[in-house]
């Protein structure tokens, strides 16, 4: 029997003794034995920290996005054999798609996020403050990531995507990690780590893998480590008291089960569209994965006066469900991961029974298609009822982790944000309504108990990507009983692992320190324009003091006629008593096109390719006829800006092929008193040289 390897200290090593023997959930043979006994656990997060530690802190975000985009175009290469050992764990080619190719696309999300970062090790984060009368000190914060390990312990339902969407984060922000997955699937995830080890791609010590018990991991954590769990709630409270944990203050992000729960709006009745949308998505979120994902609806509810239609409905859209080998491509629904998971939905469903009656499948039998029920952890869906939700708690607080949901009743928007609520924090909710007014009620009334709302309806029916898919963009986690973590998120999740300190110093020691330009600071000299100077030669704080331009009555006219901006503060006869100007005044965008017109240089061409944009304009003063604008430029940021990579040539674009980077200006107006009338940061492309 194949022992599954752990990937420690640079090594794939085989824990000692027999281990646990994982099996197929489909057919119930053996696959595999896994054991992490003998292993120094001590030393592998020692490990992490030193070796894997300072290897990704040497790189800039944008190398480790870089890094996660060649993960991911590698991993897509071994698609195949990734699938053939995800049907074994009782996956359908749709469960494996969203565990392997939504893990791989999470990678490529969080690839993509490197742009929302400088090219350094650490970034700025939020804006920079003046704390001075005479702007000499000011304070700003600063991301480093943390030096220790990120530990994710993760559940059994998906062996893929579990990992894949934490390690891409925390790969990102420069921080090593050991992956420990449940054990009962564990030989999918050391498939795929088999594979990203052999890739070469992350840096030795980056990422390690435990496959089987966790041993004494947890009590050698450190301040500076962060954990995080996915898994039953009873699990996560247990570990989150270990004493090294509590000790050291170490971050510990939860993810557990939650009572998720859809609502059908008063305004849904059987001939609207939104009711076979409902019906459909129920179905869903029951069948798919078998039931086993987090955020799957457990508690279904329904204006009391559609129970009878909706039930049924959903019942005859489950009795279309066809259970099976999911290697037999008719079979929709596959097995649950092992036959323990399936005496522990029975048990739960069981528990569930004290307040709620079975209105459709069975937990005795279940038909299934190219395989042996007795052999593989098989169930039918299980449709309950609960007519009294207000006085019966189990609905709300038994997680039955398979295709197990409960319909229950309500009277009105009030009672059922109300009933949401009792499930005492959820990952996800879901309102399908047409009716505006119903959705903002309940949207604003239920947000505080749950971690991500979708309002489905026609309009978004065909492009939505679904109640039970976590986007990495948007926060993923909940509340309460949810666990209150928030894995995910984009940047948010991002800087879980980076420290925040706060900075304070002179304007010009922190454009020093941070090769961020902060106003005030002092500038330099360029030598030359900037505009003629490539990418690599410009220098942050490289500034230009403009001449002088007097702004005239007739400017702001022809600059009215020609624009067509005839607003009234813009005409001289304007009778200005009650306004906010004493006169006419000169248009924000007059004065941002003769800035342009201060600050650009040369006739001839130079490393400046375009005007990329604006990112922020603000007008602060008025100026009027007679005023004398001069503009101080100065380089504020330089952002690397990748090459377009493109499947065939013909698809390359104009410049596509020219090294470029992109530089953010800080654009300061004054006028003759030397006061600020607007401030901007503008974009240009500007060409490398090399
Ligand atoms: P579980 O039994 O709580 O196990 C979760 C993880 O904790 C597994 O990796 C498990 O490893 C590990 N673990 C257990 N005892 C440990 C210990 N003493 N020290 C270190 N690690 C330990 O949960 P599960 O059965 O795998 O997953 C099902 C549950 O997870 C459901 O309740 C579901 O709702 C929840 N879930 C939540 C999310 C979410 O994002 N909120 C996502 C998926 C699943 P072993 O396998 O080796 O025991």
């Amino acid at each position: 029997m194949y022992k599954l390897e752990n990937y420690i200290t640079g090594k794939w090593i085989s824990g000692n003794g027999e281990g646990q023997l994982l099996f197929n959930a489909v057919t119930g043979e053996p696959v595999a034995l896994a054991t992490t006994k003998g292993l120094d656990f001590k030393n592998i997060l020692e490990y992490g920290r030193n070796i894997g530690g300072p290897g990704l802190h040497r790189m800039t975000f944008h190398q480790r996005g870089n890094m996660l985009k060649a993960l991911a175009l590698y991993l897509r290469n071994h698609l195949d054999k990734f699938y053939k050992i995800s049907y074994q764990t009782g996956a359908t080619k749709a469960d494996s798609w969203v565990d392997i190719e939504g893990g791989i696309g999470n990678l490529f999300a969080n690839a993509s996020l490197r742009r929302k970062f400088p090219d350094e090790i650490f970034c700025i984060d939020g804006d920079s403050h003046n704390l001075s009368k005479n702007n000499t000190f000011m304070g700003t914060h600063i991301l480093v990531p943390k030096e220790g390990v990120a530990i994710h312990i993760n559940a059994f339902n998906f062996p893929v995507w579990g990992m894949l969407e934490k390690i891409a984060v925390n790969l990102l922000a420069g921080m090593p990690c050991i992956v420990k997955p449940a054990t009962v699937t564990s030989y999918l995830t050391e498939a795929v780590v088999k594979e990203i080890i052999a890739s070469k791609i992350l840096p030795e010590g980056s990422l390690q893998l435990i496959c089987g018990s966790a041993g004494d991991l947890l009590n050698y954590v450190t301040s500076q480590d962060v954990v995080t769990f996915t898994g039953s709630a009873s699990t996560g409270l247990m570990l989150k008291k270990t004493p090294a944990i509590l000790d050291n203050n170490v971050p510990f992000n939860m993810e557990a089960d939650s009572l998720n729960c859809i609502v059908l709006g008063e305004d849904v009745t059987p001939d609207k569209p939104e009711w076979e949308i409902f019906v459909k998505e129920v179905r869903k979120e029951m069948t798919l994965k078998a039931g086993q994902r987090c955020t799957g609806v457990r508690r279904i509810f329904v204006p009391a006066n559609r129970m009878e239609d909706m039930w049924k409905a959903i019942a005859a859209s489950l009795a279309q469900t066809t259970i099976g080998n999911p290697l037999n491509e008719k079979v929709r629904m596959g097995s649950l991961a092992g036959r323990g998971q399936k005496s522990e939905v029975r048990g739960q469903i069981e528990k569930l029974l004290a307040s709620s009656q079975i209105v459709y499948g069975s937990l005795d039998s279940v038909q299934v298609i190219d395989a042996d029920a007795d052999k593989g952890a098989f169930m039918s869906p299980v449709l309950l009822m609960n007519e009294k939700p207000f006085e019966a708690k189990e609905a709300h607080e038994v997680e039955a982790f398979g295709p197990v949901s409960t319909i229950m009743p309500y009277k009105t928007t009030e009672e059922v944000i109300a009933l949401s609520k009792l499930g005492k924090g959820s990952l996800v909710t879901t309102i399908v309504t047409a009716d505006h007014v119903t959705a903002k009620q309940y949207v604003l009334g239920a947000a505080s108990h749950h971690g991500r709302i979708l309002v489905l309806n026609n309009e978004c029916a065909k492009e939505n990507t679904g109640h039970g898919s976590p986007l990495p963009l948007l926060v993923h986690g909940g509340p309460g009983r949810a666990g209150g973590g928030e894995e995910m998120g984009g940047l948010r999740g991002v800087k879980h692992y980076l420290q925040r300190t706060a900075l304070q110093g002179s304007p010009t020691t922190i454009t020093a320190i941070t090769n961020v330009y902060q106003q005030n600071a002092n500038g330099k000299d360029p030598g030359k324009h900037p505009f003629k100077k490539y990418f690599e030669e410009l220098e942050i704080g490289d500034q230009v003091i403009t001449e002088k331009r007097a702004i005239t009555s007739e400017d702001i006219d022809r600059f009215a006629d020609l624009s067509g901006d005839h607003f009234y503060a813009h005409i001289k006869t304007t009778d200005f008593t009650g306004t906010m100007f004493e006169q006419q005044v000169a248009h924000g965008y007059f004065i941002m096109s003769i800035a342009a017109g201060l600050f650009v240089d040369s006739y001839e061409k130079n490393p400046v390719l375009l005007n990329y944009g604006i990112d922020e304009l603000r007008f602060t003063k008025p100026v009027y006829p007679g005023a004398e604008i001069h503009i101080r430029f100065t380089c504020k940021e330089k952002l690397p800006n990748d090459k377009r990579v493109v499947e065939k040539p013909e698809d390359l674009k104009r410049g596509d092929d020219i090294d470029k980077g992109i530089v953010k200006w800080l654009v300061e107006f004054f006028d003759e008193t030397n006061e600020i009338t607007g401030v901007a940061i503008i974009l240009t492309m500007v060409a490398r040289k090399g």
